[in-house]
């Protein structure tokens, strides 16, 4: 059983989910499920997809052996069945340019389905919020309401196999978090604006933009769990941690602070604020002096002008770099 094959009809190297995808299509490219070899070109064991055309299928798919028969097996010196784990991964990277980090074929698997990608889609104005998720603002709605969309989401993206989305603003990508926290990340594309508002592209700061797969863990600063430290400065990063919220009348902004980081204190237009899944569960919080889950996106930098941490969010809308997580 493995999650990447080579295909006859277009003689490159697939994954089995995106055969799969491909497969529910009428002008699928590929022609049948057994047209599918072993990556390992001197072995050439042919495959087949489990779950071809099955349209909710109970686990992701995958490539098994066409054939019981003996002399249809996988060659002695097959590296993708019999190999090292360094063997198929140089053999996977050699194919693909994707490496399976240090995975065995048992956990591909699972790890097929628990990866996203991550681009930036073009907003028309800043204050426009996530279609994934809602298309009004969001204060307009009840806490009931707001719930369902959470449910809605989650249910969405809980079904095996299509976890690997294309995910633009930060809510749904903390929510799969939550979900997979051992999850993967293909690939990001994330631009990220500097303090002046603009994006460079030979800026001082490290935007999340990466081809390889990685732990989303990986990108996630946990300001429960860890002090920010110094070398954190300057790069974008998404910050994840249990927030108080205070209103500050005088200027329209609600100040944000943290028990575990100090340091960590961040502002944001209540004009801004609106516009953000959740509103309501923060406005709550606030009222009753509770603290609420939050992730944040941007970079941190230290201004020596003023002596303290100033953050810079990622982008000028606010559904692309705010969450508001939890109770
Ligand atoms: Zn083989």
């Amino acid at each position: 059983m493995v999650e990447i094959a080579r295909s006859l009809d277009t003689k490159k190297t697939v994954l089995a989910h995106e055969v799969w995808k491909n497969s529910l299509l009428d002008n699928s490219i590929y022609r049948g499920k057994r047209l599918f070899r072993c990556l390992d070109d001197h072995c050439g064991a042919q495959l087949t997809l489990a779950n071809w055309r099955v349209e909710e299928p109970i686990r992701a798919a995958y490539f098994k052996l066409s054939s019981r028969e003996p002399e249809k097996q996988h060659k002695f010196n097959c590296q993708m069945e019999y190999g090292t784990d360094d063997e198929k991964n140089q053999l996977l990277e050699n194919s693909t340019g994707v490496t399976m980090m240090d995975a065995d074929q048992q956990t591909v698997a699972d790890q097929i389905e628990n990866t996203i990608q991550i681009t930036q889609a073009i907003r028309p104005n800043k204050s426009e919020t996530d279609k994934f998720i809602i298309n009004k603002d969001s204060s307009a709605l009840s806490v009931t309401e707001q719930d369902k969309i959470y449910k809605n989401y989650r249910t969405s993206s809980n079904i095996k196999g299509l976890t690997k989305s294309t995910y633009q603003s930060l809510m749904p990508v903390m929510l799969w978090w939550k979900d997979h926290p051992e999850g993967i990340l293909e690939k990001i594309n994330w631009p990220a604006i500097d303090r002046e508002g603009q994006e460079r592209a030979t800026s001082f700061i490290t935007p999340l933009k990466f081809n390889n797969p990685f732990l989303l863990n990986n990108i996630i600063i946990n300001l429960n769990e860890q002090k920010l430290s110094e070398h954190e400065y300057n790069k974008v990063k998404i910050f994840y941690g249990e927030f108080h919220g205070s209103s500050e009348e005088s200027s329209n902004h609600t100040l944000f602070s943290t028990l575990k980081n100090p340091s960590v204190l961040f502002k944001i237009r209540n004009n801004d604020l609106k516009n953000v899944v959740g509103i309501k569960r923060l406005r709550q919080a606030i009222k009753q002096n509770k603290y609420i889950e939050l992730a944040f996106c941007g970079h941190f930098f230290f201004s020596k002008k003023d002596n303290h941490l100033v953050f810079v969010p990622r982008t000028p809308a606010i559904a692309d770099w705010l969450a508001i997580l939890g109770k």
